[in-house]
């Protein structure tokens, strides 16, 4: 950055102490602070037709005063003026708040101007801003800052505009020529005249476009430089597999693989081949298949001499992998082996003295695996199963269990492939996203609480067919501030209601770990036909004979997390159904209930959930991962982003951006932020 643009804004005319401290509010301390405070928004004061404005939309209209104002005060200090308004053939309501002073200025034919919200079924405008006269603005839009305390749109504008004046001649362009050309990308120094002094709304979108694609172009380029380094300055274990082992195995499964897991079998040969270490994320829907792709790479570690382990959140669950991978590679002379806190005593102390020497191949557990008296002989490849439920410490340590093993995370939370590279923008993604042929789709329904009952008698009549139910409540126990429906309350109705017909199970969070594993055993047994249950059945629990799912209160969750819950039934070869109980109130909720009786597909889901949440939600806490950008928008500038991944990629490739002079201003933006540490540039 040029060296003048990092003075104090106080260098500026009518720039003294209180307006820096103001200033330094917004966090605006130098000029390039101050020349880089976007808007957030732009009023825009074209005049509108009536017919063309949306419910809630800000706008600007011009008019007729047709009616004497009424004055209204109520409370303390409070006042509403109305008057009627002709503009163009329609009569509508303007009301001002608070504005009292303004009833005197409104003379019946006469022509004013006014900006406010509309409301489409009052046929009213809400106004903040009156003019007398025809609109006069002068300019289209307007910038709407996020101001502080004394600080005026007119202020900003005047301040801004002065930084301009004297110092715009030292705003650098930082993208090379070739790309501003190939995209038609405003230079910088106009595309920042444009952010803060539009004349259309395509003088903004031209500016945007071009800050949009150089955020997302930054942003890619530090991740994926760091990558690069890290690739580099890690070497991994170059893994040789035995392709005719690899063959007969794969030949030997059941069913042919799907053309996605394929493709995500290759990323992952390919990555356990190459000297470098293996970070991949893989993420498949439920039931697209992931464990045969995790057993695929752990066998192909184990034919080049390493062994592998694979890590899940849960005791059945590693339990029934374990179960799995046995049943897959038992034939081929393969050990694995299962540990948990049950495996006790002599058995313990047998796996875990294989292990060191080497007799075990595959170890699976829980973090069980990450304690420090296991020890493997040469652990070469590391599976994590739900990657989002351990903690990156855990991770860490088991990676530690060998020198630079590969690792790769599973999960079954479909993340937005453009969260997925941009939250997890250091690591390499593959995706499956095929389901296996013949699958049945899964019946989906939306019905209102009152029609519990009916429900209730489709739940009997699945039971009736010998098939199980799976019964899930947002809260374990009454609250008195949520009108919801809770487990143990539910687990006493049905069981009354189901008495001396079915058993009916009750499993939450706050049970021991033995309790939950008892009533899951005893579910897996069809010793209890309805499990009456919170979210904790949510992991992969896996009982095909469930083929019925009511979810109370399903307007509490959201998307991502219903798709998930409704996965723990359709596993077997018999149609399956969830109910969905909800009486959501919003616009939002409706669609919401309505999009997941319409998709089975996660990646559609997550989409939609990212779509109605925004990303800060979709992991439901503000997550620290999720960078921050000025101008761009995740959601709504995908195609942007995936643009400048793919230009960042081919950059860092390339021998010309580490020396050629069209990127020094790209380069040294990586060494501001400090990727390029230690590194040598010219
Ligand atoms: P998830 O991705 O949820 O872990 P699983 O690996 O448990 O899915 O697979 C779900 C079911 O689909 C299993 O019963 C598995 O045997 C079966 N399956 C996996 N791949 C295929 C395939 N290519 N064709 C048919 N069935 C498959
Ligand atoms: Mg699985």
């Amino acid at each position: 950055m040029n060296p003048e643009l990092n003075q104090s804004v106080t260098v500026l005319k009518g720039i003294g102490g209180e307006t820096a401290e103001t200033l330094a509010e917004m966090k605006i301390y130098t000029i390039h602070d101050l020349l880089e405070y976007f808007p957030y928004r732009y009023q825009d004061y074209r005049l509108r037709d009536l017919t063309e404005v949306q419910h809630d939309e800000k706008i600007t209209v011009e008019g007729k005063v047709h009616s004497e104002p009424s004055l209204a005060y109520y409370g303390r200090k409070k006042s509403k003026i109305t008057i009627r308004l002709f503009v163009d053939r329609y009569l509508i309501k303007v009301v001002f708040f608070n504005q009292p002073y303004l009833k005197n200025k409104f003379v019946i034919n006469e022509t004013i101007t006014v900006t406010g919200k509309w409301d489409a079924h009052r046929q009213t405008i809400t106004a903040n801003e009156m003019q007398v006269g025809p609109n006069s603005k002068g300019h289209d839009f307007e910038p709407v800052y996020a101001l502080r305390g004394k600080m005026t749109t007119k202020g900003m504008r005047k301040f801004i505009s002065l930084a301009y004046q004297q110092y715009g001649n030292k705003i650098e362009e930082n993208l090379p020529l070739s790309l501003l050309n190939k995209y038609r990308l405003l230079g910088r120094r106009d595309a920042l005249w444009a952010m803060h002094f539009p004349n259309t709304s395509d003088d903004v979108k031209q500016a945007r476009r071009r800050f949009v694609y150089e955020e997302f172009l930054l942003f890619q380029l530090k991740m994926q430089a760091l990558r690069k380094f890290e690739r580099e300055q890690s070497p991994g274990i170059s893994q040789n597999y035995s392709q005719p082992k690899l063959k007969s195995f794969i030949d030997a499964l059941p069913f042919p693989l799907t053309n996605a897991q394929k493709r995500v079998v290759n990323e992952i040969l390919a990555d356990l081949k190459s000297g470098f270490r293996m970070n991949r994320l893989l993420q498949g829907d439920v039931g697209s298949g992931k464990t045969v792709v995790a057993a695929i790479g752990l066998y192909s570690s184990v034919t080049a001499g390493f062994q592998g382990a694979l890590m899940v959140p849960t005791e059945i669950l590693a339990e029934q992998h374990a179960e799995s991978l046995n049943s897959l590679l038992d034939p081929f002379a393969i050990r694995c082996e299962l540990l948990t806190s049950s495996v006790k005593g002599k058995r313990r102390r047998e796996v875990l003295q294989d292990l060191a020497e080497g007799r075990v191949d595959i170890l699976i557990g829980t973090h069980a695996l990450i304690q420090e008296e296991v020890t493997f002989k040469n652990l070469g490849f590391v599976i994590t199963d739900e990657q989002h439920r351990f903690g990156v410490e855990q991770r860490r340590i088991l990676r530690e269990k060998g020198e630079n093993p590969d690792v790769l995370f599973m999960t079954a939370t479909p993340i937005p492939r453009t969260l997925a590279i941009t939250v997890f923008g250091e690591m390499d993604v593959s995706i499956i996203d095929e389901m296996p042929a013949g699958r049945k789709k899964i019946e989906t329904y939306w019905a209102k609480p009152e029609m519990l009952d009916r429900v209730l008698g489709f739940v009997e009549k699945e039971l009736g067919k010998g098939h199980q139910a799976y019964v899930i409540c947002p809260l374990i126990e009454e609250s008195d501030k949520l009108d919801v429906q809770n487990a143990i309350d539910v687990h006493t109705t049905l069981t009354h209601y189901f008495q001396n017909r079915y058993k009916v199970g009750l499993m939450h969070g706050r049970l021991s770990s033995d309790d939950k594993d008892s009533v899951m055993k005893a579910f897996s047994a069809n010793d209890v036909q309805i499990l009456v249950s919170t979210t904790v059945v949510e992991v992969g629990v896996n009982v095909p004979n469930a083929t019925m799912m009511v979810i109370y209160d399903a307007e509490r969750f959201g998307l991502s997390q219903l798709h998930q819950l409704r996965g723990r039934v359709g596993r077997g070869s018999d149609q399956s159904y969830c109910v969905l109980l909800a009486a959501p109130k919003s616009e939002v909720g409706q669609e919401r209930m309505k999009i997941m009786t319409e998709t089975n597909d996660g990646f559609v889901l997550s989409e939609k959930d990212l779509e109605l949440r925004g990303p800060g939600d979709f992991f439901g806490k503000k997550q620290s991962g999720i960078p921050e950008f000025k101008v761009a928008d995740m959601v709504h500038d995908y195609r942007a982003l995936e643009t400048a991944r793919n230009d960042a990629a081919l950059l860092i490739q390339s021998k010309a951006f580490w020396s050629s002079p069209e990127y020094k201003f790209l380069r040294n933006e990586l060494e501001w932020s400090g990727v390029l540490e230690g590194e040598k540039l010219d």
